[in-house]
């Protein structure tokens, strides 16, 4: 059928632009109502109307996924308002990378509060859902963002690295006490994909590396791991795609 998604309540972290936005509209194409969540409202506001004008269900949720409290109160409206989330896809993340002895203790902390305690506030919020949607019977799907920055020995990725791995080995972990439950947890893992996450880097000569590998190959769009996150979606309920590296041809 063209909507194998149909009658699932998706939630997307990181929906406002690049790798989320994409999936968003996607699952939403393929039939699930979708729940969006970052910071920027107006730019949640602006898939949600994409997804309307196709046709589709779509709920703006303005929320900073490093506040557990309101990551918990977004959990409920998606339940009062689309109904139990059965999937959900832990995307929001951010890549600050520079030497470690520039000494950029903000920027480590930013990307702990996100990439590793953001997503395990998304896990808490809704993971008793994607349990009971499981033991209905119905699918129930958690996957997560990592980066091939996970494996990899890249000079200035120390702390991003270090929460990507974190990420991947999770998803190894969760597996252990979920899979017998029902629910499928995944983790795709993209190299250089053209977003907005280089637009962050505060070190110059880091973000000249990412600008110079986008010049040079052929990098992957949002929509190619969108494709990917949907493939997880939609196969049937006995599988689970565990983990994906998806890179551009191009990238060695
Ligand atoms: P973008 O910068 O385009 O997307 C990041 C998303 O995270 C935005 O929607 C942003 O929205 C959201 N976000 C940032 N901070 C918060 C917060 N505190 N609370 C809620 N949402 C937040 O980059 P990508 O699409 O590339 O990034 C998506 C994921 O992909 C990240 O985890 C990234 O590490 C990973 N990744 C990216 C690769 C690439 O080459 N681009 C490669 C491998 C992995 P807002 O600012 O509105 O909150």
């Amino acid at each position: 059928s063209g909507t194998p998604l149909a009658g699932r309540v998706a939630v997307v972290t990181g929906a406002s632009s690049g790798i989320g936005e994409a999936t968003a509209l996607r699952l939403a194409g393929l039939g699930a109502k979708v729940a969006l969540m970052a910071r920027r409202g107006d730019r949640l506001d602006e898939v949600e109307d994409r997804v309307r004008a196709d046709g589709g269900t779509a709920l703006a949720l303005p929320t900073d996924v490093t506040d557990r409290a309101a990551v918990l109160a977004a959990a409920d409206r998606v339940t009062e308002e689309l109904g139990r989330a059965d999937l959900v896809f832990a995307n929001a993340g951010v890549q600050l990378i520079s030497p470690i002895t520039d000494l950029a203790t903000a920027d480590w902390d930013a990307q702990i509060d996100l990439n590793v305690k953001g997503v395990m506030n998304t896990i808490q919020a809704f993971v008793p859902s994607l349990e009971a949607a499981a033991a209905e019977g119905r699918s129930a799907d958690l996957i997560m963002t990592s980066s091939i920055a996970a494996v990899r020995i890249l000079e200035g990725f120390q702390v991003y690295s270090a929460t990507k791995a974190y990420v991947a080995q999770l998803t190894r972990l969760l597996r252990t006490e979920l899979g017998r439950k029902g629910i499928r947890v995944g983790v795709v893992e993209p190299g250089m994909v053209d977003t907005e996450l280089p637009d962050h880097v505060t070190d110059p000569a880091a973000s000249k590396l990412m600008a110079d590998l986008i010049e040079r190959i052929d990098v992957l769009s949002s929509e190619d791991v969108a494709e990917t996150v949907a493939f997880m979606s939609a196969v049937p309920k006995h599988v689970n795609l565990t983990e994906i590296t998806i890179l551009p041809t191009e990238q060695v």
